[in-house]
């Protein structure tokens, strides 16, 4: 990603999700929203919203006139308080679905799916897996060029976007490293293949240590811990929690030697790319080899199987560190908090898109 040396720029971050509202029409919506970097108080802002029961059919259509305004914005920049300023995308956030679905790309659980690398994946005990290492890089001439034919599904309409198609979608680490690998890892040793799996009565001190951590725990963080019988409705932020704070004491004497310094080194790498170390050359480093050296483990400790789109993209989340310094930065927790606040204007079941929308208008 090329540094902008633009004067007076406004750069903006992009997310779009899909958000269920109604369980038994299936009935969802799906929100674009936009956040200006430079003033980090104020948060996102709605742009376009879709509602349906199925996601947008054509991502064309869904984007256009969301890409239209855009562009316009790229080109001609815009003028505030007698200023005039630049315009750029920064970084689309998204999860790995949403991000194929606006690139058009093969799914995450597909063959050559790595955004990053070209590594094509193989198959192993029911899914496909990708590998330890990476491989060659991924390049925003090549991403547009459709080197990799076997990549892409069609042409993304976001190409019109003065964005790199590569690195400027962010590998989101709420999805990827709170939802993804902390979850699949506390999946396992809870219900996971034997040998992996731990013994009930380890699960139980595990829980019992962090329902005694509850009442210590400060107002800074917007959950307590819980015990792991509620894992399946545990949300990114607790999965958060237990990857940065209470699972390092937690699995202390649980965990066999080897798997829980194997869990440090996950600990480690991301309490780097968590701070604005991130982008510093001689910490990124050192997060890049503490989750290499993770991921190369892992077929050891938990088998081929592990492999999946999430534990292998923790090989190129260093990158992100490097582009965009603290991965927080670059987070999908301030649009996914947002989109529950859409989701909250909702009150009758008739004409659910109308009403967000006269509810935002209202606040404008
Ligand atoms: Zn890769």
């Amino acid at each position: 990603m090329e540094p902008l040396n633009i004067s007076n720029l406004l750069t903006l971050s992009i997310s779009t999700d899909g958000i269920p509202i109604c369980k038994s029409t299936g009935l969802g919506m799906w929100p674009i929203l936009m956040k200006v970097d430079q003033v980090r108080a104020a948060g996102p802002y709605l742009c376009a919203l879709f509602s349906g029961e199925t996601k947008p059919s054509s991502i064309s259509e869904f984007m256009k006139p969301f890409l239209d305004e855009l562009t316009n914005l790229e080109s001609v920049g815009i003028e505030f308080g007698g200023v005039h300023y630049s315009v750029r995308v920064s970084s689309v956030i998204a999860d790995a679905p949403a991000r194929s679905f606006l690139k058009a790309i093969k799914g995450h659980t597909g063959y050559h799916s790595c955004e990053r690398c070209i590594d094509d994946g193989e198959w192993c005990s029911n899914r496909v897996v990708l590998s330890t290492t990476s491989a060659s890089k991924r390049t925003d001439g090549a991403f547009r060029n459709m080197i990799d034919f076997d990549h892409h599904t069609n042409v993304s309409p976001l190409n019109v976007l003065r964005i790199d198609m590569v690195s400027q979608f962010v590998l989101d680490y709420m999805h990827l490293v709170c939802l993804g690998v902390t979850k699949k890892l506390l999946l396992s040793w809870l219900a996971g293949p034997l040998g992996v799996r731990l013994p009930s009565r380890s699960v139980k001190k595990i829980s019992e240590y962090l329902f005694n951590c509850k009442k210590f725990f400060p107002n800074d963080f917007s959950r307590k811990p819980r015990s792991l019988k509620d894992v399946h409705r545990f949300k990114a932020t607790e999965f958060r929690q237990f990857l940065l704070y209470t699972g390092v004491t937690a699995l202390h004497g649980i965990l066999d030697e080897e798997r829980y310094k194997h869990f440090l080194l996950f600990h480690c790498g991301l309490k780097i790319l968590l701070t604005d170390k991130a982008s510093v050359k001689e910490w990124n480093y050192l997060a890049r080899l503490l989750l290499e050296k993770f991921v190369g483990l892992i077929p050891k400790l938990y088998g081929n199987q592990f492999l999946v789109y999430n534990v292998h993209n923790l090989l190129h989340l260093a990158d992100d560190g490097t582009n965009f310094g603290n991965l927080e930065n670059v987070s999908a927790f301030p649009f996914e908090n947002f989109m529950q606040i859409l989701k909250r204007m909702i009150r009758g079941q008739r004409l659910q898109l109308e009403q967000v929308v006269k509810r935002v208008k209202e606040q404008v």
